[in-house]
């Protein structure tokens, strides 16, 4: 039986591994179908502590694993298909076959929502982002004009935070009016660098051609006029969806399936505890999630002190 398993090997569930490997409990960290988490679809991260130049976000996981197993944690490339949380040990079904575990940290992350577009997936990282935090900063986009997509409070905030760094920003919304809060909503349409463009959807994000972003065909939902708009940038604001769907009725969440924390990491369920984004819709940063992840860690490790002296 194990003593801690872990779901995810991104920022969370790594920093997780490192923490109870270093603290002897020889974790067993199942990777999904995305080793490394989802800084691994980025190039160069420059805002995680530690790398005055940057560093890229692949070979920033590839370390975080090599660290956690260096202290003996077991990173496998598998992926859990259910949980059986109701009695201990808790009854895991990874690949088919089962594995029992006394605790159970859930490091699972989150996607983020896409338009769908063919286009949208061949220019992603080519000047398609959906995290303004992370690349509006990037070269690329500096004193450009930028699209963001969206109309709730995360695209208010990409919008007014993008306006730091492009010459204008477009914010296309499918409505005549933001879904976000009245103060979100306010402070972003009073910038004079925010156009919002209403009842519009992107159709087509050009040229793939070209191989980058240069802006994006956009349909009026009332008239059905077409119009290009040209952008070096596509912010995509419309959502993430935490990867918590297997947990829903066992694990307490949010009406949009964040697990809900109910002191610390620990979870409704005693022995599962939580980490990462799967749990947080406000910070989702690297560093915030390997935070988390430490938290969970050591919540993990007292619990299993209480358990077995
Ligand atoms: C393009 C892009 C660029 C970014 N750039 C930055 C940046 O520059 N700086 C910054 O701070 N943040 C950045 N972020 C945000 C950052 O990547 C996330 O905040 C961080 O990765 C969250 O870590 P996490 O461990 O919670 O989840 P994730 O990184 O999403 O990892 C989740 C893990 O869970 C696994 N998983 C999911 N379901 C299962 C399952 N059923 N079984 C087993 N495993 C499972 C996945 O395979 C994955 O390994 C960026 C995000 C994106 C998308």
């Amino acid at each position: 039986m194990e003593k801690v398993v872990i779901i995810g090997t991104g920022c969370a569930g790594l920093t997780a591994a490192l923490y109870t490997a270093r603290a002897n409990l020889t974790p067993l960290v199942f990777t999904g179908t995305l080793p490394g988490g989802l800084l691994t679809t980025t190039s160069i991260v420059e805002n995680y502590p530690g790398f005055p130049d940057g560093i890229d976000g692949y070979e920033l996981m590839t370390r975080m694993q090599k660290q956690a197993e260096r202290f003996g944690a077991r990173v496998k490339f598998a992926t859990l298909e259910a949980a059986d949380l109701s009695k201990q040990p808790f009854v895991l079904t990874v690949d088919g076959e089962p594995v029992e575990t006394q605790t159970l940290i859930i490091a699972s992350g989150a996607s983020h929502r896409h338009l769908d577009l063919e286009s949208e997936s061949l220019l992603e990282r080519k000047g398609v982002t959906y995290c303004a935090t992370c690349d509006g900063a990037l070269p690329m986009f500096r004193n450009q004009p930028l699209v963001v997509v969206g109309g709730g409070d995360s695209a208010c905030e990409e919008a007014t935070y993008l306006t730091r760094f492009g010459s204008v920003v477009f914010l296309v919304h499918r409505r005549d009016t933001l879904r976000a809060s009245k103060i979100m909503a306010d402070r972003t349409l009073s910038n004079p660098k925010v156009k919002p463009i209403w009842n519009s959807v992107v159709t087509e994000i050009l040229d793939v051609k070209q191989d980058k972003v240069t802006g994006v065909r956009l349909k009026n939902l009332k008239n059905d006029a077409e119009q290009v708009l040209d952008c070096a940038g596509v912010f995509v604001a419309i959502g993430h969806v935490p990867n918590t769907q297997l947990f829903k009725g066992a694990i307490d969440m949010d009406e949009n399936g964040y697990i809900i924390p109910k002191r610390g990491s620990e979870t409704n369920v005693t022995g599962v505890f939580v980490a990462g984004d799967c749990s947080d819709h406000v910070y989702r940063q690297a560093v915030t999630a390997a935070g988390l992840g430490c938290a969970a860690a050591i919540d993990a490790e007292r619990h299993l002190a209480k358990l077995n002296q």
